[in-house]
């Protein structure tokens, strides 16, 4: 586990902190961040005031901490020089190795899988609510239902979610936009004794015809949106009438509609 953690820019001698820091239970969410990084004041600008102690907190992180202080003071010193490594963390994981480092967490699922039953264990990335920190606590975002969930643990529940930052997770698809995993028809349906629960039957009719027209209407303007379902047949890069013969004749109706609502 340990060596996944080190990069091979740092010397052996200054990631101790770092090291402990990372492979320390409940912070298996954080990934290690480069010395260059941290030792570069321009990536700290403004930490200076949102840190106390923040000369020994930093000193601490890049490990050349030198300081006889009492265990009070220790303490004191050891809790901002969390902070502090939360705070850079945020800067350091859109950076694009932080976002490497981060990519390589998330493929092996270390911020967990998605709780809801039809994403089938999809890997979670995480994402905080605010940028400031004391606001709120880390949350988990998966990017195949587009939710957000509440971590498992106690330990990661109660991490600061200024140190991800509301941008990440964003961030990441869009730098590997080929991650993006393919969107899924599937949902789940309430049923009672196997008949359609009516009140969720009907609003699932009502989305499922409000996604044919959104369909209908991105073809209009070229643009093609498949989900994982739809065969691989159907056309790529245009939207193609043939294939949509069927839908085009359902929705028409409903896309006048929908572009008297756009006023356009
Ligand atoms: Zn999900």
């Amino acid at each position: 586990m340990m060596e996944d953690f080190n990069s091979e820019t740092d010397s052996d001698y200054t990631s101790y902190w770092r090291d402990w820091f990372v492979s320390s239970r409940g912070n298996e969410y954080f990934c290690e961040i480069d010395e260059d990084y941290l030792t570069d004041r321009f990536n700290l600008t403004g930490l200076n005031t949102e840190v106390p102690y923040y000369q020994y907190a930093l000193d601490l992180v890049t490990d050349v901490f030198d300081l006889d202080a009492d265990d009070d003071l220790r303490e004191q010193i050891e809790k901002s020089a969390r902070h502090l490594y939360g705070l850079v963390h945020a800067r350091y994981i859109v950076t694009t190795r932080g976002l490497a480092k981060m990519l390589e967490k998330y493929k092996k699922c270390d911020f967990g899988k998605c709780p809801r039953v039809i994403c089938d264990g999809h890997p979670l990335l995480p994402m905080g609510q605010a940028d400031l920190p004391n606001m709120t606590t880390v949350k988990l975002y998966c990017p195949k239902c587009e939710d957000i969930y509440n971590p498992k643990s106690s330990r990661h529940a109660s991490i600061d979610g200024a140190y991800f930052g509301t941008s990440f997770h964003s961030i990441l698809f869009q730098v590997y936009p080929a991650l993006n995993p393919e969107k899924s028809l599937r949902r789940y349906e309430p049923r009672i004794y196997g008949f359609k629960v009516h009140a969720a039957a009907a609003l699932a009719r009502w989305q499922d015809n409000q996604r044919d027209e959104l369909h209908y209407r991105l073809g209009e303007f070229d643009m093609s949106y498949r989900f994982i379902e739809e065969s691989e047949s159907e056309d790529d890069v245009e939207f193609d009438e043939g294939a949509s013969e069927v839908r085009t004749e359902r929705v028409t109706g409903d896309a006048a509609s929908g572009r008297m609502d756009l006023g356009n």
